[in-house]
């Protein structure tokens, strides 16, 4: 998400910049709406990466002093044109529109969807997020701060939202801190909200601070002040999948940098898991910084043993039978050079269904590697996340369903570790207190209802199932 309230600024082109830096945290589809101070806003939304979606002609269109983007990576509500974000709704008692973009997955989205109905309002779309929107234009008339007690007092989950009106720009994170949000401050009274602080920088604005867990920052003509609607809980949880795998190393999450978190993480790996091996290489790119981390740790040298194919998206075609049966990856390659001859440490982020992986270390074998050591810069994931990363069923997760032996066998290396959650933990400086860490150990947060991952598997169309399938084909 991204959001520029810029007055005299292209805010629509700043924001199309923005996404463009975010483009990692969602490929399905993008958005932008803009407000020019007028009773209707500007919104273009398509299906695709943000390259695809936006042309000159759109940005042209696209005037005002503030605008929103989003581009969409679905969890709840399937990947459908009409879950294109930002979400425009009317305000009940104004009739001002209202535009949202969110990140996360709310758990009661289903109670909630049950009352809205039957408060006779009509849904255009299957996502989630547009419970936001309706129920902050269904919020009495009153302040913002009422507003938002009213709005966050019945969402449950996790939740980072930037929200426009005509004249107010504001960003929303949820009071556990579950995803990343950050804003800064653009010059002439303007201001930026964003995702990641990597989007920030892009544009030369710096990061003024991460909005805290629990608050809303509201910014207009006047400045930016800030409230916090909800008290306060005595728990964050912050995902540490974001360390991991989602965020992009040059953003911080927490007031942490992820890339020297992801280089500590594969040091502990190291010392959890040594072995005497000739070369450490990392699956790119996500794992490259814990690879040379447990390399450094571990006194063995450093390579690039892999190189990825990074035009291998999301529209992708399956590889037919010749390919498939030559054993090769259409998305990575092997640098025989490198690995013939070399006994080899593999460090991979994370493995989720178990699919990927096997094709990797046979790429090696291939390439002349003797032996191969597969170390994962992540607990084993055993449950399912219900607060914005769309991983898989339980039913789907390998570490749910196999032991450490048999998954070792499954993908076929000579040795497997992964890293303790209490290491992860320590590599991210945070109080465990503070983290998520419910798909490593089953322990979530909140409540959750656990049921919703056999209907979320079940609402899944199969289409989308096989699209998600090939999509995750970079994934582990
Ligand atoms: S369950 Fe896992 S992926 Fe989901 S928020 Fe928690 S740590 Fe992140």
């Amino acid at each position: 998400m991204f959001g520029v309230f810029g007055p005299g600024e292209d805010v629509a082109r700043l924001t199309f910049y923005g996404l463009y830096a975010l483009q990692h945290r969602g490929q399905e589809s993008a958005g932008i709406a803009t407000s020019n101070g007028s009773e209707s806003f500007g919104l273009r939304t398509g299906m695709g990466l943000v390259s695809q979606v936006f042309d000159e002609e759109d940005l042209a269109f696209l005037r005002g002093q503030i605008a929103i983007g989003h581009t969409r990576y679905s969890t709840a509500g399937g990947s459908l044109a009409c879950n294109a974000q930002p979400i425009l709704v009317r305000d009940r008692e104004t009739g001002e529109q209202i535009a949202l973009a969110h990140n996360g997955n709310l758990t009661n989205a289903d109670v909630l969807r049950e009352d809205l109905e039957a408060q006779g309002v009509r849904f255009e779309s299957t996502a989630d997020s547009e419970l936001i929107a309706h129920l902050l234009a269904m919020a009495p008339a009153g302040t913002w701060e009422e507003k938002f007690h009213y709005v966050m007092r019945r969402i449950e989950g996790a939740y980072s939202l930037v929200i426009m009106t005509k004249d107010v720009l504001f960003g929303v994170r949820d009071p556990l801190g579950v995803r990343p949000l950050c804003f800064g401050r653009l010059g002439n009274g303007g201001w930026v909200v964003a995702s990641e602080s990597c989007a920030l920088e892009h544009l030369g604005v710096r990061m003024e601070r991460e909005v805290r867990a629990g608050e809303v920052v509201q910014i207009d003509g006047s400045g930016m002040r800030s409230f916090s609607p909800v008290a306060p809980l005595a728990k964050r949880a912050a995902c540490t999948f974001e360390y991991i795998y989602f965020a992009r190393p040059d953003s911080q999450f927490m007031g942490k940098l992820i890339y020297p978190v992801r280089e500590e993480m594969g040091a502990q790996l190291a010392r959890e898991h040594h072995v005497e091996a000739d070369l450490v290489i990392g699956v790119p790119d996500s794992a490259i910084p814990a690879a040379i981390g447990y390399a450094r740790e571990a006194g063995i040298p450093y390579r690039e043993g892999l190189v990825k194919n990074r035009y291998v998206g999301r529209t992708f075609i399956q590889p037919d039978q010749r390919i498939r049966a030559a054993g090769v990856s259409l998305k990575f390659n092997a640098l025989g050079d490198v690995l013939r001859g070399k006994r080899v440490v593999v460090v991979d982020d994370s493995i989720v269904r178990g699919t990927t992986t096997p094709r990797v270390i046979q790429l090696l074998r291939n390439a002349g590697a003797t032996e191969v050591h597969m170390r994962f810069a992540s607990p084993p994931i055993i449950s399912p996340c219900f607060f914005g990363v769309d991983m898989a069923t339980k039913s789907e997760l390998i570490a749910a369903n196999k032991t450490l032996d048999e998954i070792c066998a499954h993908i076929g290396a000579d040795s497997l570790g992964y890293l303790s959650v209490e290491g992860l933990n320590a590599a991210t400086g945070q109080s465990a207190n503070d983290l998520c860490n419910a798909c490593f150990t089953g322990v979530y947060p909140i409540n959750v209802q656990l049921e919703m991952d056999d209907m979320s598997a079940a609402r899944r169309d199969p289409v989308l199932a096989a699209a998600d399938s090939l999509n995750r084909s970079g994934r582990p």
